[in-house]
């Protein structure tokens, strides 16, 4: 099948999204479910410091997106989005093995493997999705907010169950005490074997979609590039172990991987037609906001993690509140990101659909939104405890704003970057998650009531500081929306 027949599909999705859809959805299984595991593990299995864990964490979650990159250069320059993807699952599979054979001693040596193994095949597979449809399709936008709902259809069952088995609570009849953790850490095996599998079956009919940008089998000579990439990847594995258990090293990584990647860009730049500048320049805009987004958003991971668990009731469904802090925005995620993608659809075709830069201005207002509802929940407060309920209502307006940001992005970096460069600017997409989930670090610790004061000046301290991310991320909204015509021009004929 070639590409053209591909992209002129009937109906709102191209079938070759359910592959993708579904390859994405086991990845993200696996890596959930593994990034669930992860800081518990550390601290009750291997009986690390709870501040260094959460260090140790900060840093994976860096290096993970860091990587991605990185990947997707490799993807642009040699590999193809085919061979990344194939390359970084492999490199995933055998870190899930590793772990399962023992967790405690080859802990980090396992993680390195995951965070190459997810550098070569998340943004890679993001930008096949893009090459689904033709320049001009209209119905982009729906399929990244359908391939986002697999995203986090994998990241809801595979962070309950993974820990849920190592912890006992699913499954402790049938599988002995000492073997729960090597038992977790195989099942996510299996699940990136199901991804390749999915992949390995359904690559075929992508077409030429992915295929390498160098045909190797006429240029024989370039095949070391090939093997350049493969050893390359294994060879940076100690060095990551090494950066990854010394978080030092991670902040260095970070100072560094921004700025070069923007001097890159510029380099690749010289390249380009003006045009072509223009839209990156623009994609740039879009990196740099997505940045201060995730650093708002990730308090998820880290300060409203401790909050839900020192300062919520039970709410009306009697649920435990970190429970609902887990696992509440994927599941609206799963439901609400089909529906937001076919409102898009039904106001496009009356003429009434925001456009991009728009999109992103209204998800910067309602991640304002629910910070400033987390943190005004604190007046119906009674002894330091707050409701639930409203805590889920804030959950469900950041989730909006997750689905006009997140999938717009995506789709937005496959429609403003040239063709050579697709891989290497959803890998800069993913790098400002890199430096969100950092940034999302220091806000977090910057809002960290003292251990000795009383549940009521915790609450104080911390709800104080949602209503101050709550200003940034309206500020951030207001500013993009009064930029959206300066942005729009940068945009040229990208809606
Ligand atoms: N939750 C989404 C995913 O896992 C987005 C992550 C991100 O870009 N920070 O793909």
């Amino acid at each position: 099948m070639n590409s053209n027949d591909i992209q002129n599909f009937d109906g709102k999705y191209p079938k070759q999204l359910w592959y993708l859809f579904f390859s994405e959805m086991w990845e993200r299984f696996c890596f959930y479910g593994m990034r669930g595991m992860l800081t518990y593990f550390m601290v009750y299995q291997m009986m690390m410091n709870k501040e260094a864990a959460n260090l140790q964490y900060g840093a994976t979650q860096a290096w993970v997106y860091a990587f991605t990159f990185i990947g997707g250069m490799f993807a642009d320059k040699i590999l193809g989005f085919k061979k990344s993807l194939f390359w970084g699952g492999i490199l995933m599979i055998a870190g899930s093995l590793i772990l399962m054979v023992d967790p405690k001693t080859y802990f980090f040596v396992g993680i390195a493997f995951l965070i190459v193994g997810t550098g070569f095949f998340k943004p890679n597979i993001s930008s096949m999705v893009g090459q689904l449809y033709k320049a001009d399709d209209n119905r982009r936008d729906a399929g990244f907010s359908l391939f986002y709902s697999g995203i986090n259809a994998g990241a809801f069952f595979g962070g309950i169950l993974m820990i849920g088995i190592g912890k006992g609570e699913f499954f402790s009849e049938l599988i002995p005490q000492d073997l729960r953790w090597n038992v977790a850490f195989a099942l996510v095996a299996i699940a990136m074997f199901i991804s390749l599998l999915i992949f390995t079956f359904t690559r075929n009919l992508l077409g030429h979609i992915g295929d390498t940008p160098i045909n190797y089998a006429v240029e024989k000579g370039k095949k070391w590039y090939l093997y350049a990439v493969y050893i390359g990847s294994f060879a940076c594995i100690p060095l990551i172990i090494k950066m990854v258990s010394n978080t030092q090293y991670t902040d260095y990584f970070m100072y560094f991987i921004g700025p070069f990647s923007i001097v890159y860009l510029i380099y690749e730049m010289t390249k380009l037609t003006k045009e072509a500048n223009f839209k990156l320049a623009a994609a740039l805009i879009f990196i740099v906001f997505s940045s201060f987004f995730w650093a708002i958003f990730e308090q998820a991971g880290g300060s409203l993690s401790l909050y839900a668990a020192e300062h919520l009731d039970k709410g009306s469904l009697n649920l435990d509140p970190n429970f609902v802090n887990n696992s509440a925005n994927s599941l609206f995620v799963i439901i609400f990101a089909p529906l937001v993608g076919l409102l898009w659809l039904f106001m496009h075709k009356r003429g009434l659909e925001p456009n991009s830069v728009i999109k992103f201005g209204i998800a910067f207002l309602l991640l304002g939104a629910a910070f400033y509802i987390f943190g005004i929940n604190k007046m119906f407060a009674t002894s330091g405890i707050a409701p639930l309920d409203i805590f889920t209502l804030g959950y469900f307006v950041v989730t909006i704003g997750e689905i006009a940001l997140s999938p717009i992005g995506l789709s937005l970096m496959t429609k403003l970057s040239n063709a050579k460069l697709q891989g290497f600017m959803m890998g800069m997409w993913f790098l400002a998650s890199a430096y969100g989930q950092y940034i999302a670090g220091i806000f977090g610790a910057g809002i960290s009531p003292a251990d000795s004061a009383t549940a009521v000046q915790k609450l104080e301290v911390y709800s104080a500081g949602y209503i101050q991310f709550a200003w940034y991320a309206i500020v951030c909204g207001v500013v993009i929306i009064l930029l959206s015509p300066f942005i729009r021009r940068l945009m040229g004929d990208v809606k």
